[in-house]
């Protein structure tokens, strides 16, 4: 597969984010945060989606240059209203404000309602820590049909609902431990690349029509028969359940009962904690650190090379490809340039782009 440096993929996403009527900083915020998905290897939220957020632009489900509007403002708690704005902005500046809260405060909870889609969510954990912060979020996916089903259903009723928490190192450093996860075992865009390739998915992944477990994709990808699982049974159903508790039905945002109109929307309750006002005491750095150097110390099982934690592997990634590349394949590639063509930019410009990056 063709990679294409981290820098031109940034330029494309800048030039089409600035078509769709961001402005300058806007788009630039979107077009990092994407890039920055397809480094850390999760390109199911990289510049592959920039085709939908055209879509969503054009049908008004994704408004750009929305500013954040202050719903509840009670020190520690804030509640903000997005308003379908680009969600890489509205959920950056968010934290941005739940940072500033958290260090006069030691703690803050900030609610982000009714944004377009915010993307991966480990950017926030990320943004958070390096700004010396402990990280939680509980996320919601509304305004689409469900495709999740919730451990003993027959049929979807969720999201695939991420959960993210970090926890940071030195003020400044990346998080010693991100987890970002969506709680279906796998994500639909997996689903999806498997019955392209006439693969079938791992085992305990999908269920049927009626129920029945299944390692065919292609009626769920096709027709939306069919669910995908909950990660974990019981204990990955229950939590994607409080991410739509949490993120969307106690914070006033869009739940997965509401109404929709075929867009993507993200509701966020995120929990951010200044450890220092925790353990006054300080060492808690040491104790982090001896934590996890004792999991990683531990003998790998069969088949494994070592042991990670979370968030490991999206640090591997991120050194490999910004060294060889994002691998980016010709359908995905087509399909973002077609989406620009659609915005009346000059593919012939941006294909140039592409190829002039060293
Ligand atoms: P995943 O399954 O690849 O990884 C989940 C977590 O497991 C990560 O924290 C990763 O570091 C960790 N991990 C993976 N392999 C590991 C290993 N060998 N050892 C230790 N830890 C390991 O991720 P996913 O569930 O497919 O989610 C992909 C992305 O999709 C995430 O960034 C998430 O935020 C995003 N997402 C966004 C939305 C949205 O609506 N905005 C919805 C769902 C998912």
């Amino acid at each position: 597969m063709p990679t294409v440096p981290a820098a031109a993929l940034e330029a494309l996403a800048f030039a089409v984010a600035r078509g769709w009527g961001s402005a300058e900083e806007e788009a630039r915020i979107v077009a990092r945060h994407l890039v920055e998905a397809n480094l850390a290897g999760h390109d199911s939220h990289g510049v592959g989606m920039l085709p939908t957020y055209v879509r969503l632009a054009r049908e008004g489900l994704l408004v750009p240059n929305r500013a954040l509007e202050v719903v509840v403002d009670s020190g520690a708690v804030l509640v903000l209203e997005a308003g379908r704005g680009v969600g890489q902005r509205m959920a950056h500046e968010a934290v941005e404000l739940g940072i500033a809260r958290s260090r006069t405060l030691g703690a803050s909870v900030v609610a982000l309602r009714n944004s377009a889609h915010i993307g991966r969510i480990g950017a926030y954990g990320e943004q958070a820590a390096r700004a010396g912060m402990a990280f939680v979020a509980f996320v919601d996916v509304a305004d689409h049909d469900p495709i999740v089903a919730p451990y003993g259903a027959a049929e979807a009723r969720l999201g695939t609902n991420p959960f993210c928490a970090a926890v940071p190192g030195s003020e400044g450093d990346e998080p010693v431990v991100l987890l970002d996860m969506a709680t279906s075992t796998i994500a639909f865009g997996k689903a999806r690349v498997a019955r392209n390739k006439g693969l079938p998915v791992p085992e305990g992944t999908l269920i049927d029509r009626d129920g029945n477990p299944t390692t065919d994709p292609g009626p769920m990808v096709d027709r939306f028969e069919g669910a995908l699982t909950a990660f974990g049974l019981h204990k990955g159903s229950g939590l994607a359940i409080l991410c739509e508790l949490l993120g969307a039905a106690l914070t006033g945002g869009q739940t997965i009962t509401r109404p929709m109109r075929h867009g993507v929307v993200n509701n966020m309750l995120a929990i951010l904690v200044d450890p220092a006002r925790l353990a006054p005491e300080g060492g808690t750095g040491e104790a982090v650190a001896a934590v996890v150097a004792w999991i990683r110390a531990a003998r790998p099982a069969p088949g494994f090379d070592r042991v990670r934690v979370p968030g490991e592997p999206e640090r591997e990634s991120r050194v490999r490809r910004l060294a060889h590349g994002i691998p980016i394949d010709a359908r995905t590639l087509a399909e973002i340039l077609d989406a620009a063509a659609a915005l009346g930019l000059d593919r012939a410009a941006l294909v140039r782009g592409l190829e002039e990056v060293p």
